[in-house]
């Protein structure tokens, strides 16, 4: 009888480890896929940077207030 209690026992706690687990994995996993963000390429020297960093002038993008500048 005491061998079921320490199966089950063993069993629950196995369970508790795995699922806190895939818990925390998702966890580190949500901020990656939550805010996809567009690349845009600089106009001038063509290094890829989020668009949210970049400096717009009308259609084209920039990675630098400097290179807006030289393309102006
Ligand atoms: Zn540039």
């Amino acid at each position: 009888m005491g061998k079921l209690i320490f199966l089950v026992l063993a069993v629950l706690i196995v369970w508790a480890v795995v699922k806190s687990y895939a818990n925390s994995r998702r966890r580190d996993q949500a901020p990656r896929t939550a805010a996809p963000e567009d690349m845009v390429r600089c106009t001038h020297c063509g290094v890829h940077l989020p668009r949210s960093e970049s400096h717009a002038s009308g259609e084209k993008f920039f990675c630098s207030e400097d290179h807006l500048r030289l393309h102006r």
